[in-house]
């Protein structure tokens, strides 16, 4: 499915860390593209031969979709992801992701758009073990350079959005894999992306804890507008949350689904009529 191929709005500036509520974030505009991938493909040289983990997958995902990305093992989801994420670069093809055609950014500008635009959370929760929850989603306002006292009410606000403000200085170790899993995702709120990926965020817990963390992450698209693109290999948590299915074989999109049972667009504060801008 093709989308309207409207041109993002030049109006989309990220929000200034001046500490308003998430609930005013401003948001993108609903029918602007959040990501676009042209013919992208991420071979790996193993020796004499090729992995062709992505190889030739051409995407458009419209702001405010909750996409979920299937496929079996080893079928590419991960490494599509990482390239969306900016923390792979492409063998070839091209990723663009609000304006930013990420083959043309250099290093520096690469780690802003990491820190800013994109939000991750993984299936192994990747919290450091030596620092404690606020610390922990406080971390990527550090390299932001926000001060100090921001940084700490932006954090708490953050742990509180996700049930967490009862553990601001407990370690991972002390804490259940659902309570992990949503301090991450509050590490990932923190700057306010405009972009969450989620690399199989429920895949180490236990269907009730994954059905908190999904229902958490539907509140992230549908109150924050968030764009989301998932993996999963679980097709009924994508028939669930997402509006729109895409699945992988062999590097390859096979098929591209809407979910008639999932609204396709989140329901952001005043969208403009598609066609309009502002
Ligand atoms: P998925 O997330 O769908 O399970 P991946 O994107 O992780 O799949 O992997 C796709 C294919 O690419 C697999 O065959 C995997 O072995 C290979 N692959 C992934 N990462 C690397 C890497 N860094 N080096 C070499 N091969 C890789
Ligand atoms: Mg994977």
């Amino acid at each position: 499915m093709k989308t309207s191929g409207n041109t993002p709005s030049s109006g989309l500036v990220y929000p200034s860390s001046s500490g308003e509520p998430f609930d005013s974030m401003e948001i993108s505009e609903p029918n602007s593209l959040a990501v676009h991938t042209e013919n992208v493909c991420r071979h790996y040289q193993m020796g004499e031969a090729v992995v062709r983990a992505v190889d030739g997958i051409s995407i458009d995902i419209r702001a405010g979709e909750f996409v979920a990305l299937l496929g079996a093992s080893g079928s590419g989801k991960s490494s599509l992801l990482n390239l969306v994420a900016g923390l792979d670069r492409p063998t070839s093809g091209a990723v663009i992701v609000h304006e930013n055609n990420l083959a043309a950014l250099s290093r520096e500008q690469l780690a802003k758009y990491r820190l800013h635009t994109v939000g991750m959370v993984f299936q192994s929760f990747n919290l450091i073990p030596s620092m404690t929850l606020l610390e922990n989603v406080e971390l990527p306002m550090r390299f932001a350079e926000v001060d100090r006292h921001e940084r700490s009410s932006l954090a708490r606000e953050s742990l509180d959005r996700v049930g967490l403000s009862g553990r601001l200085a407990h370690r991972p170790t002390e804490l259940s894999g659902g309570e992990q899993q949503r301090a991450s995702l509050a590490r990932a709120l923190i700057n306010r992306p405009k972009l969450l990926l989620a690399d199989e965020p429920t895949g180490n817990l236990d269907s009730r804890t994954g059905t908190e963390i999904m229902e958490l992450i539907r509140t992230f698209n549908q109150s924050l507008g968030m764009t989301v693109l998932m993996v999963t290999h679980e097709q009924a948590l994508a028939e669930k949350y997402a509006g729109r299915m895409l699945h992988l074989a062999d590097g390859n999109l096979i098929a591209d689904v809407g979910n008639g049972d999932v609204a396709n667009i989140s329901s952001a504060p005043s969208p403009a009529p598609p066609g309009e801008t502002q």
